[in-house]
């Protein structure tokens, strides 16, 4: 990878924050965007901008023949069988909600039981919680092992024949962690359950093959793969989408509407209703190309060497507990520093010129479970150096004397 030629696709990361060189390790939360993608967003306004599935005037075409051809890019990227299962939604939050709406509130009875793990992001936990309180079923979870890695032990005690939703991420946005997701759809399809997969921290990472994992539902957003916010992905299994329901309605996703009855259409259509985030799609697109260019493999690579690089060195850090395994680690490192708040710790990084996140990172289960109210966290993607793995732990030690 020519790193110098993949930064000069990223200006936001050459300048100064606070009078010195910045450095962005907050890649978790959202990635930065490089030139080809917002150069393709702006095109779209310039060339092709029109309203999609509507007209039949060129523009209109232009617009929905893109918007389309990013469906399929979709499903080629992460390997699904057919683009009409690759359903546009704003983000991973938005298509958890949609499945916990549209398939959980039809097929789940009182007694009924929906497993997820104790690391998970809210946005796949709140809506199973919802879920659960308004059908009766029970929410259980599966929990970490001795490494903070998620416990396969335990996911066999929790999945059980009542088990009809088992629900995980297949990378921690806060243990620095993969999860085994194969190993968990076995599990659950022994036991007749459907399996959704929280791809968030995953994709642009890693390469994904959701026939290979042979997961029901893999939901995860364009912001944290280089593309722009509000666009995001909803995968699903096409004879579990022609049972799930549209959970929103409105123009588009009708097949005929009389005074007193609506009939929809099928996926992917039957679940967009109303305009859809166009320019977004076409965002996404455009980084899906500049990832393909880069290589995923490569990308998996290079973050795995920066990540292996980071993780002695945060550990020589007297008065600093890392959380998750302490062998191996993505690319997330969160931590806190004895006797000082994670907020003051990303205050004085930040005034070093280094982002990091501070809080508890959605995951608040997961804290309680960690025996804290909320972390640092720095992390890392395939744009970052070496060189400001550096600056970040001299700034680290630099904020730490500070306080002392
Ligand atoms: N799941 C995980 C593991 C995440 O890290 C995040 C965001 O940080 C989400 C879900 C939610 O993503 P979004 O806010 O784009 O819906």
């Amino acid at each position: 990878m020519d790193i110098k030629q993949v930064r000069a696709d990223f200006p936001i990361l050459n300048q100064q924050v606070n009078g010195e060189k910045l450095v962005y390790f907050d890649n978790a939360a959202t990635s930065q965007t490089p030139l080809p993608v917002l150069n393709t967003i702006c095109q779209y306004y310039l060339k092709e901008n029109a309203n999609v599935h509507r007209g039949v005037h060129t523009l209109a075409e232009r617009a929905t023949e893109h918007y389309e051809r990013v469906r399929q890019q979709v499903a080629d990227f992460i390997h699904a069988a057919s683009s009409n299962e690759i359903i546009f939604t704003r983000s991973t939050t938005e298509s958890l909600n949609d499945i916990a709406r549209g398939l959980g509130d039809n097929i789940l009875q009182p007694g009924d039981e929906i497993v997820i793990s104790i690391m998970e992001h809210h946005s796949n936990l709140v809506p199973w919680q919802e879920l659960a309180a308004r059908t009766g079923a029970k929410l259980k979870y599966i929990e970490l092992d001795n490494h903070q890695e998620l416990d396969l032990n335990s996911a066999t005690e929790q999945i059980t024949p009542k088990t009809k939703i088992v629900a995980v991420t297949a990378a921690s946005n806060v243990l620095g962690t993969i999860n085994p997701i194969k190993q968990i759809v076995q599990l659950a399809h022994h036991a007749h359950a459907w399996v959704v997969v929280d791809a968030a921290q995953y994709v642009g990472h890693h390469v994904v093959d959701v026939q290979d994992w042979d997961a029901d539902f893999v939901a995860f957003s364009g912001h944290k793969m280089l593309g722009p916010t509000g666009i995001g992905v909803l995968y699903g299994k096409q004879d579990l989408l022609n049972i799930m329901h549209p959970v929103q309605f409105g123009g588009e996703m009708i097949e005929d509407v009389t005074r007193q009855r609506t009939t929809f259409k099928k996926s992917p259509l039957g679940f967009e209703a109303g305009t859809p985030n166009i320019s977004g799609a076409v965002g996404l697109g455009a980084a899906i190309d500049y990832l393909n260019k880069v290589g995923i493999k490569n990308i998996e690579k290079r973050e795995q060497s920066l990540a292996n690089y980071l993780l002695p060195h945060l550990q020589k850090i007297d008065h600093l507990t890392l959380y998750g395994p302490q062998d191996h680690h993505t690319g997330v490192f969160a931590f806190n520093l004895d006797g000082l708040h994670p907020h003051d710790v990303a205050t004085g990084l930040d005034l070093e010129g280094v982002a990091v996140r501070a809080g508890h990172h959605c995951a608040q289960p997961l804290m309680h479970t960690l025996g804290v109210t909320a972390t640092a966290r720095a992390s890392l993607a395939f744009y970052n150096t070496k060189e400001e793995c550096d600056q970040f732990i001299q700034s680290l030690v630099a904020v730490k004397e500070f306080f002392s």
